[in-house]
């Protein structure tokens, strides 16, 4: 196939950038490909920074990916670092861009201009918000700042309680700092439902974090000491060396707004399903534009390396051609963070995230099984939310927390839901087993059997939100000894093993909702009851659950 010399220029050279311009050499070696990156570096581990403030990886050099060098040799693309991209002129299709070295400026012609330009950390406009206490982690300049603040600082606070505020924490923890993090919602990690953020939020205090939830920052001054006071909305103030900002980030458009592209209703670059934008011979990718969750519907920017990356392969396929078929699929938002040992994940839909969506068929479980099998050393529990349509039992999400095995499962989950897999698909997937790695019925497996015992009729929900104002005879099937350590105000306990004998103890006038510690042996009951003609429903997840989700305050969010 000949092909016509085309000059293609990519604005931004990390995730998105980067992979596009390998990519569309890879599909065309008469193309004159053009990388500006207004930073120092292209293709660097953006990922990896945190752990680079924390010295877990020591040298620079290891976050950088490739280089100017290695771009130009192996793959003939240029590459202009301090580059800013000042302009687009569509008509033309130019670009204005300025060197900040020598702020020299020049015009470059295109045939095809990506856009990746990322996100911007969000910085409000409060006071003192220019302090030069307060950074920010985007970038590896920005990391070298906070390194260079952290040999004289003892104390740090962190806003947001998201990825990267978690993150910092955790490496910031490392390197001997006092911390507190302040988080406006009154969960950490936002993505997560409010019942499922409980464990980690645990797993910051225990580490010594002065964790503040539902509490805003109003101001920042500089303190006595030199370093920064932190004004919180509830009317205390922190005194602390340096601040770090984590509260989310915004896309950049500032460029796309100059060439009159079109944006979505949450301020990204609206692209379809080939990355083109609404403005001719302009693609866009990663964290500056808006794509579908393929649950939700919801146009949303997805600040997520993953789809950055598919998503600059799918810019040059389209820009080259030849490779329709190759187009963006939409989001998940399959994410996965470790945070003093726990590791946190989740892919698809939230509870939160459907009810806002207004979605009602969906039904959701709480499992709690180990890593692996009990009786091989160091099983760790799994705590596991699955949700899924209750039409169809198509899976819609899943959140994962736990010391081992986090991302697998999630992984295999969000694998699933990609292949629009059912819970009756769980049931039956065969995963790999030996005692150190699983079970012979993974959790995986498990979960589909509890969520297709549930859409079979065999295994009847109640839903812990409930459970305040039911009028249910609540039975509590765990060992005496288990239920006199803590158990759930007005529930009565009879134990599983005693239970075909003390039917009479039951009235069957009233529905029987049947909890145990994770949920196994109260459906072990539901059998049993249901075969004795009771109305019974489970509270899924047991006691496990209800530990999680009385601490959030009785309601999800
Ligand atoms: P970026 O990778 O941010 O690259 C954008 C580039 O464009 C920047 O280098 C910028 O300098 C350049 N640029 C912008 N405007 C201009 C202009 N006008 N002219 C020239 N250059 C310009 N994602 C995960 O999936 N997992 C993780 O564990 C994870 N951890 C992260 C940790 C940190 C600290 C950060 C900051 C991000 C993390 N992410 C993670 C998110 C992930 O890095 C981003 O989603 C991804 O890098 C987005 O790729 P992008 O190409 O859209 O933008």
């Amino acid at each position: 196939m000949t092909q016509t010399r085309r000059r293609i220029l990519i604005v931004g050279g990390v995730a998105g950038g980067a992979s596009c311009a390998a990519r569309a050499r890879r599909l065309c070696e008469k193309c004159d490909i053009v990388i500006f990156d207004r930073g120092p570096h292209v293709s660097f581990a953006n990922c990896g920074l945190p752990y680079f403030v924390g010295e877990v990886i020591k040298k620079e050099e290891k976050l950088l990916v490739a280089n100017p060098a290695l771009f130009n040799d192996r793959f003939n693309i240029e590459v202009h670092t301090e580059t800013e991209v000042l302009s687009i002129d569509a008509e033309q299709k130019t670009i204005l861009v300025r060197d900040l070295n020598t702020s020299q400026e020049r015009t470059e012609s295109y045939d095809a201009l990506v856009l990746s330009p990322g996100a911007r950390a969000i910085r409000p406009p409060l006071p003192g918000i220019d302090l030069p206490g307060i950074h920010v982690l985007r970038n590896i300049p920005d990391s070298h700042r906070i390194r260079a603040a952290l040999s004289k600082a003892k104390s740090a606070v962190i806003v947001g309680g998201g990825f990267i505020g978690l993150e910092m924490a955790e490496n910031l923890s490392r390197r001997g700092l006092q911390l507190s993090l302040i988080e406006k919602s009154p969960q950490v990690m936002p993505p997560l439902d409010s019942e499922m953020a409980v464990p980690v939020a645990d797993r910051l205090r225990a580490e010594g974090v002065d964790l503040r939830l539902g509490i805003g920052v109003t101001a920042f001054a500089e303190a006595d000491n030199g370093g920064v006071r932190v004004s919180l909305d509830n009317g205390d103030s922190i005194d602390t060396d340096i601040v770090i900002l984590a509260i989310g980030v915004q896309p950049e458009t500032r460029l796309a707004v100059s060439a009159g592209i079109e944006l979505g209703d949450r301020a990204g670059i609206k692209v379809d399903a080939s990355m083109r934008t609404s403005v001719a011979g302009i693609w866009a990718v990663g964290d500056a534009v808006e794509v579908n969750d393929v649950i939700t519907g919801e146009l949303q920017p997805i600040p997520l390396a993953g789809p950055a990356n598919r998503q600059g392969r799918i810019a040059a396929s389209s820009i080259i051609g030849g490779h329709q078929d190759l187009t963006f699929r939409g989001v998940q938002a399959t994410a996965v963070c470790g945070v003093f040992g726990l590791i946190v994940a989740s892919t698809g839909a939230s509870e939160k995230s459907l009810k806002r969506c207004g979605q009602k068929d969906y039904e959701k479980i709480y499992l709690h099984p180990g890593s692996h099998v009990s009786y091989f050393p160091g099983a760790t529990p799994i705590h596991l939310k699955l949700l899924f349509s209750t039409t169809d039992g198509r899976i819609l999400g899943a959140q994962a927390i736990g010391e081992n095995g986090i991302a697998r499962r999630i992984d295999t989950l969000s694998m699933a839901i990609q292949m629009g897999a059912t819970v009756y698909d769980l049931e039956e997937s065969e995963l790999c087993y030996a005692p150190q790695f699983g079970a012979a019925k993974d959790p995986v497996n498990f979960a589909g059997m509890i969520a297709a015992n549930h859409l079979r009729g065999d295994l009847p929900l109640a839903h812990w939100e409930d459970v305040e104002h039911c009028e249910a005879n609540i039975v509590d099937v765990r060992t005496a000894g288990e239920y006199a350590q803590r158990h759930l105000p007005g529930s009565v306990n009879i134990p599983l093993e005693e239970l075909r004998e003390r039917l009479t103890d039951i009235s069957p006038d009233r529905e029987v909702w049947l909890i145990c510690e994770v949920g196994q042996r109260a459906y072990y009951a539901t059998r049993l009851l249901m075969q004795n003609n009771y109305q019974v429903r489970v509270l899924s997840g047991g006691m496990k659950t209800w530990d999680f989700f009385s601490r959030t305050g009785g309601s999800l969010q």
